[in-house]
This record gives structure tokens, C-alpha cells and sequence, in this order.
């Protein structure tokens, strides 16, 4: 099947102004953060790819980049064959429609002014020509099927009276109202109490058979990746080292930043977690990051060669690629 997303050695540098002991010694006013560092992946229709790492990894940078909310330093990136990494903000309207995004706060991306009625129904005022009474329709036709029930009632609330399970069901339905093929689900339970997650999450395993949707899921926390994700890319220092079908990845995982991250995962017996795979100390600073491997000085396994090159993908099992050096 063909990709319905593929970027290709895509990068996102931020400028920072460097410190006054830093100009000293390195005689440069700006340095950048590397936060995503020439990144290949692609995303099959249909398929929800899990993107997961620490915070400070470039998961959510590389997201937004996917549906251009922030533009590229280079790259490419194909929605449906289409490059959107130079389209002007004029050329990718014809794109915003398809490609919606769900962020991990529901209460910051939505407006306490607007009733949940307009909110959802915002984008269809954008995108459609539809009258009023048509979107109003489609608008509750939809807040009743995430479960805002009944919707004549909860249409004329503000996000203040919902509670934090019903706000999240607002924001996926104003990701949907437009139909799109993509949505990038930024942490999108990370705020959920517990009692929701599960039930928000399986809302959206059902929306992406019924809407036919192709999801980017972002998260810090591999337990809910497995549960949703058809495939997982680990992302670390703004590259990806590891990419594989999900249940691979969790029986065979080869990177040794990925077997930390499961080492990492609760289980009901604290005795059988491999504390060893853990690694030491924190991750390096993305504006100067370690040589070779960004893993290398927190990488148990590392030789003087990880610090010399960046290690290559290569398919360590069918479809399973890996940026280690080990066999
Ligand atoms: Fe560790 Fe070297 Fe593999 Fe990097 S390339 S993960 S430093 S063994």
C-alpha cells in the first residue's frame, strides 16, 4: 500500500541566542536547537504510526511539521504524492481540511468564549460553504456519535461546565467535522484522568475505522502506543533510532534506547523490571548534542566508533529498522 504521508530527511532547527560565556569560548552570538534532524518515515493509509520518546525527543515538533503548522528548515513532505514542504500558507488551505490535529491540552486549544456548538463547528464555517442550519445538524450529528450526549443540551455549554473526558470528546469532534484523512494526536490522553483514557482511546480506534482515518499518534508512553499503534517509530535527540511493527518492537526491540523505554513501562511485578537497560542520566541538550550516536554517552553498549559516525538504518527483521551498531 502506498504512504499517505512520507517525509523525507526532514529538519527543524530553532535559532537560541547563546549565553555570554558560550559567545566567549565559541565566538558565535546564535546556536540552534536541532529538534528534528533529518527524519525519513513514512505512514501508510489507514495505518496509526506511534511516535514516542522523552519530551525534548522532537515527536511533537516533527507532528506539527507533518501538517505544516510549523515550516520545515529542509525536507520534504508528501501528503498523497503531494510536496507540502513549499507551499505557501495560500496553497495549503486546500490541505488544512484534510489534515486535523488533536493537542494534549483540551482546555488551551479551546476558546472558554465560544460554546462547544461553535467550536466544533468553526472549521466547517472555515473550510465549507455550508449554511447555518446544515452545520448545526452535522455539528450534533457528530457530538452525538463521540458521545456528547445529548448534544441540544451540551451544544450551548462553554469548555468551563464540561468535565476533562468531555472536553477531549469536543476536541476530536472538531478534528472530524471536516472529514479529514490525517489527524497527528499530540498526547492526546496525557490530561485524561485515568478513568477516561481508556475510553477515549478506544473512541478513537472506532472513529478511525468509521472515518477512515490515518492517525500520527504521539506520545511518551509505550503502553498506550501498543494499544493503538499498528507501527512505532522511537525518537530520540531529534532522530529516529528505531522503527517497527509494534508487536516486533516490543518482543525484539534492538536499539538500546528502546529496550530503556520498555524497561521503563510499570509492570504489576516491580521484580521483573530490567533496571539494567536504564539508561544513565538525562538527555543531552538538543542545541549541542553528542557526536556519532546522540545515544552514545548514556548507551552502556557504546565503543569509540559510536561517537564517531551517525549509525545507519538498516532492517535489523522484515520491516524492522534500527540506528545501532550492534548486531
Ligand atoms: Fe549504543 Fe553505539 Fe548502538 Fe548508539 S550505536 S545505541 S552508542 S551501541
Amino acid at each position: 500500500m502506498e504512504d499517505l504521508i512520507r517525509v523525507e530527511n526532514l529538519r527543524k532547527e530553532f535559532p537560541v541566542q547563546k549565553s555570554f560565556l558560550d559567545q566567549l569560548f565559541a565566538g558565535k552570538e546564535k546556536g540552534f536547537v536541532h529538534a528534528v534532524d533529518d527524519v525519513t518515515f513514512g505512514i501508510k493509509k489507514g495505518e496509526v504510526l506511534g511516535l514516542a520518546g522523552e519530551s525534548g525527543s522532537g515527536k511533537s515538533t516533527t507532528g506539527r511539521l507533518l501538517i505544516r503548522l510549523l515550516d520545515p528548515t529542509s525536507g520534504n513532505i508528501y501528503f498523497d504524492g503531494e510536496n507540502l514542504a513549499d507551499k505557501s500558507p495560500k496553497e495549503m488551505q486546500t490541505f488544512r481540511s484534510k489534515m486535523q490535529v488533536v493537542f494534549q491540552d483540551p482546555n488551551s486549544s479551546l476558546s472558554p468564549r465560544m460554546r462547544v456548538g461553535d467550536a466544533i463547528g468553526h472549521p466547517l464555517k472555515i473550510h465549507t460553504d455550508l449554511g447555518v442550519e446544515e452545520r448545526k445538524r452535522k455539528v450534533m450529528e457528530l457530538m452525538e456519535r463521540v458521545g456528547l450526549s445529548p448534544a441540544e443540551f451540551l451544544y450551548y455549554k462553554y469548555p468551563h461546565q464540561l468535565s476533562g473526558g468531555q472536553s477531549q470528546r469536543v476536541v476530536l469532534a472538531r478534528a472530524l467535522v471536516t472529514n479529514p484523512e490525517f489527524v497527528v494526536a499530540d498526547e492526546p490522553i496525557a490530561m485524561a484522568d485515568v478513568s477516561v483514557r481508556a475510553m477515549i482511546l478506544e473512541l478513537m480506534k472506532e472513529l478511525k475505522e468509521e472515518f477512515d482515518l490515518t492517525y500520527l499518534f504521539v506520545t511518551h508512553d509505550l503502553s498506550t502506543a501498543k494499544y493503538i499503534c499498528d507501527r512505532i517509530a522511537i525518537m530520540y535527540l531529534g532522530r529516529i533510532v528505531e522503527i517497527g511493527n509494534t508487536r516486533e518492537l516490543f518482543d525484539h526491540p534492538h536499539h538500546p534506547y528502546t529496550k530503556a523505554l520498555l524497561a521503563a513501562v510499570p509492570v504489576p511485578d516491580p521484580t521483573q523490571r530490567r533496571t539494567e537497560e536504564i539508561p544513565r542520566g538525562e538527555i543531552p541538550s538538543a542545541i549541542d548534542p553528542p557526536a556519532g550516536c546522540h545515544f552514545h554517552p548514556r548507551c552502556r553498549y557504546a565503543t569509540e566508533a559510536c561517537s564517531k559516525g551517525r549509525p545507519p538504518m538498516r532492517e535489523v527483521s522484515p520491516g524492522h529498522f534500527s540506528a545501532c551498531i550492534l548486531d
